[in-house]
């Protein structure tokens, strides 16, 4: 297609440099160009016309037809194209590619182009799979992940399902050759503990297992401690600079300053509105406005509209104590604030550049209860109403620039929300936020609390308890980083955001503010792309600033910021571990761990991903070669066990869900158990015995077990509506499962023990009334399990009783000093191991899901490893040998250590 040859256009001597991409042909960042390219016509069209020119460069086939524009911003000269990759027609995840030029006098000319396309994708487009499959799976993962971990009782299980999923269409993941899938939106509220769920999940069009999955949610996080803002100066009301409807009112902030508020007289309600007319005016014509949500749940607000609201209002111009106290005055004050820094610093109009209505809703509570948080869902802003200590979160202006900071991102480089494009996220919404608050406030920036993020939401606490986060913090990859799956805060998008928002603040507190935040702008606008990671990240902001004709000085700074937090290339490779690897890089998700008799299996795919999961054996010592188990069939093949002799698991395709097994030493892999609609989990195996148990869409589940010859599985609570059971250990020919059953006409939870040999059920007793039962573990001579009796942040006692049921004692109890909020438990004859978090109320690495080793009696009690990053899927491999998987250098490793590690100091 078309195109002026492309030349170099003058040049000035300009270095050209050009920056690899990672698995692909096409560079991530080329810069120092002046090239020209077609003058007439559309920006995009110049854009693709200069990749399809420059092909020895880009390596991109055909860019008139893979990619496709979808947004050119013009300011001044300057002209920005963002194009989506297209893989046979269908979108790539992340594929996006810039393309900056120049348009003067007639010309043009492109000045540089980074983003990631993907080069090596081969996948056919043909899916196997249709939405309604995928929906089902995506909604079941989600619920699985959330509310898997406990068995609750069942009167929840007769609602309709908590969860409800959306077909998006056709997406490929840039892996390898590209991994064909079905998008889904999941929504709805968290089973377990009422919070909003907004996850988008990607389910392999092949095979139907969901390899992608992380929340659409972006919070602020949750906040701890604040004190009072300082007053930013009320403006003179009553200027008439147009003829826009609208009217400057006032309000008075929760700090006690009367401020300006942009207003509508109303004449349908006889009052004055939060409704500001006047900052669009001049553009789009478009409103900011401010809508009273008091009462209304974070579930009805968050992905839809709530029914019934309207913008806060007020009998004449000067709005009362009610919208100070419901946050509205400063929500309201606080968008025009942020929407003012991005217009007349910037040049922005808006949160999507083209003076798109702001919307803030303010004051929704959780299940009546007072919610302390606040987010950006893709279309607006909503705030809690906050509780006794913490203020409407409105009250901060750096958590509202923080929150529709996320609205500039999603409308420019669009960093996905998890892992370390997720923490770049975070990093840019809190640099923005809190450099638009620190300017307001008149802040020097060498103040020692400039870098506090959240400071002033607290009614008694000081900023820096109050504070959330603070960008002076010092975090580097190499002490700081935190390597977490998608389950734990979105892959550490707010656990490792200051790694990156430190090193801008540095820059910032170096260069001053002018020229940072245009460094920081132009990078977030001009150069960053969905995927980037913190390396990237700094490659975009040393070509923004070179872009920005920075002094050589200037820019070493900038590059000694990235430096001084370890923001180098391959900064990865550097962490280290005190475990021993038993299998590197599974890039599986919730796959699950099985050890027993000398060996352990796993799922594993290939090294970037691309493959279905196969499941992999070996031995605990780590002597000898890890073997294939699985078929190579397509399917996604999950949640081993193994007793050292036979490996079981459960077999995803596009019928169904299969039970196999297979001997470790070879021969046929047999099918046990075949369904078409639940999913299956929770497997064990020992000699010619297989248990498991199955989960339905409305969270209805029941353990079975299957023995030699067996054609149908047994239910060991008979399988009806009225009954569940779940969490399946299995030893000695003895199965534990927790249970919930009614008695006395009402519905309990407890656990259980079947004695296979002769069929006799044990109820075992418990210490209080139990709220909800967690994982079991059985021995030659206990039964353990996770109990949850008081209603608290989900911490539970790790509970023991002998096998008669008696004897019932807490090694470690629910409350109290070193109480422990466990999600999963391990037991072999010599100790129990149980994966928990500690409480805590922000994300440290100290309380971190970890692994905690407990003697049988609860007296000695260690850590497995002192590991930075993220322990999970524990499986005990006899003694006190545990395998697990670790997160910390950022991949998913299989690990062990033949001993605890002990106190990690
Ligand atoms: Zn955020």
């Amino acid at each position: 297609m078309s195109a002026v040859p492309a030349q170099a256009v003058s040049g000035g001597g300009d270095p050209v440099e050009v920056i690899p991409g990672k698995g692909t042909s096409t560079p991530s960042l080329v810069d120092g160009i002046r090239e020209g390219a077609k003058a007439t016509g559309s920006a995009a069209d110049a854009a693709r016309g200069h990749l399809a020119d420059k092909k020895s460069r880009y390596r991109i086939a055909d860019p008139g037809r893979d990619l496709k524009p979808v947004q050119t911003v013009s300011t001044g000269t300057s002209e920005t194209v963002r194009l989506q990759q297209k893989h046979r027609g269908v979108d790539v995840l992340g594929g996006q590619y810039v393309v900056r030029m120049e348009k003067k006098d007639g010309k043009r000319v492109v000045t540089g182009t980074s983003g990631k396309y993907f080069t090596a994708l081969k996948a056919d487009t043909k899916a196997d799979v249709g939405e309604d499959l995928a929906v089902r799976r995506a909604v079941a993962a989600t619920a699985a992940q959330l509310g898997g971990k406990r068995l609750a009782k069942p009167e929840q299980d007769a609602k309709a399902p908590a969860l409800t999923g959306t077909a998006r269409g056709l997406v490929v993941l840039p892996r390898g050759a590209g991994v064909l899938t079905q998008h889904v939106t999941v929504r709805g509220t968290d089973p377990a503990t009422g919070e909003p769920v907004l996850r988008e999940v990607y389910v392999d069009a092949k095979a139907g297992y969901p390899v992608l999955q992380y929340s659409g949610i972006k919070t602020f996080g949750a906040p701890k401690s604040a004190k009072s803002a300082q007053a930013a100066k009320a403006k003179a009301a009553g200027g008439d600079e147009g003829h826009h409807p609208g009217v400057a009112g006032s309000g008075v902030k929760y700090d006690g300053t009367t401020v300006e508020l942009g207003l509508f007289f109303d004449t349908a309600r006889g009052e004055y509105i939060m409704r500001d007319h006047a900052r669009m005016w001049d553009t789009s014509k478009n409103l900011i406005s401010t809508w009273d949500a008091r009462g209304k749940d974070v579930g009805e607000a968050s992905g839809r509209w709530p029914d019934g609201i309207k913008e806060f209002g007020s009998p004449n111009p000067a709005f009362g104590k009610d919208a100070t106290e419901a946050g509205a005055v400063d929500a309201h004050w606080a968008a025009g604030k942020v929407y003012d820094y991005y217009r007349k610093v910037h040049g922005r109009d808006g949160l999507d550049g083209r003076g798109g209505t702001i919307n803030s809703l303010v004051g929704v509570t959780y299940f009546g209860l007072p919610y302390v948080n606040a987010f950006w869902d893709g279309t607006k802003m909503v705030y809690g109403g906050g509780d006794k200590e913490y203020k409407t979160l409105s009250a901060d202006l750096d958590v509202v620039g923080h929150e529709m900071t996320h609205g500039v991102v999603e409308n420019t480089a669009n960093l996905v929300y998890a892992g370390q494009s997720g923490a770049m996220n975070e990093a840019l919404a809190d640099y923005f936020g809190n450099a638009i608050a620190v300017d307001a406030k008149g802040m020097s920036m060498d103040d020692p609390e400039a870098g506090l993020l959240g400071g002033d939401l607290c009614r008694t606490k000081s900023r820096r308890e109050c504070a959330l986060r603070d960008l002076n913090d010092g975090a580097t990859t190499s002490k700081n980083f935190l390597g977490v799956g998608f389950g734990t805060d979105n892959g550490g998008v707010h656990l490792n955001s200051t790694i990156f928002s430190g090193a801008l603040w540095d820059i910032r507190e170096d260069l001053g503010r002018t020229l940072a935040d245009r460094i920081a702008y132009k990078a977030l606008t001009q150069y960053m792309t969905p995927l980037d990671g913190f390396t990237e990240g700094r490659n975009a902001v040393l070509a923004a600033a070179r872009d920005l004709k920075v002094s050589a000085k200037e820019l070493n700074t900038v590059k000694r910021s990235f430096n001084a937090h370890g923001i180098v290339p391959n900064w990865e490779e550097a962490l280290g571990v005190d475990s021993d690897q038993l299998l590197g890089k599974l890039n599986t998700a919730g796959s699950g761990v099985g050890a027993g008799g000398g060996w352990w299996a796993t799922s594993k795919s290939n090294d970037d991903g691309t493959e279905a999961y196969s499941i992999w054996a070996g031995r605990t010592d780590g002597s000898g070669a890890p073997k294939l188990i699985s078929p190579n069939d397509g399917r996604y093949h999950v949640n081993p066990a193994t007793d050292g002799k036979t490996v079981v698991w459960a077999a995803y395709g596009t019928a169904g869900v299969d039970v196999l097994s297979r001997p470790l030493a070879g021969g046929p892999v047999k099918k046990l158990y075949s369904t078409s609609t639940d999913d299956i989990a929770g497997l064990r195996v020992e000699g010619a015995v297989t248990v498991f148990e199955k989960m339905n869409l409305f969270g209805g589940r029941h353990v079975g077990y299957l023995k030699a010859g067996d054609k149908e599985p047994t239910w060991v609570d008979g399988g009806g509506a009225d009954v569940g059971s779940a969490l399946p250990s299995l030893s000695g020919g003895r199965i534990a499962y927790a249970k919930a059953y009614q008695q006395d006409g009402s519905f309990t939870t407890g656990v259980e023990v079947l004695d296979l040999k002769d069929g006799k059920k044990t109820l075992m007793k418990q210490l209080g009334t139990v709220q909800g039962i967690g994982q079991t573990g059985i021995t030659s001579r206990y039964v353990f399990w996770l109990a949850d009796e008081v209603l608290d942040q989900g911490q539970a006692a790790v509970r023991r009783a002998g096998l008669d049921g008696s004897d019932v004692v807490d090694i470690r109890k629910e409350t109290g000093e070193g109480a422990l909020i466990p999600v999963g438990l391990t037991a072999s004859e010599t100790a129990v191991t149980v994966t928990s978090q500690l409480p805590d109320t922000k994300y440290r690495n100290e309380t971190m899901s970890k692994l905690w080793q407990l003697s049988t009696d609860g007296s000695v009690a260690g850590r497995v490893s002192c590991n930075r990053g993220e322990q999970v899927s524990a499986a005990a491999a006899g003694d006190r040998r545990v395998v697990w998987i670790d997160g910390t250098t950022g991949s998913t490793d299989l690990v062990t250590r033949n001993r605890p590690a002990g106190n990690c100091g």
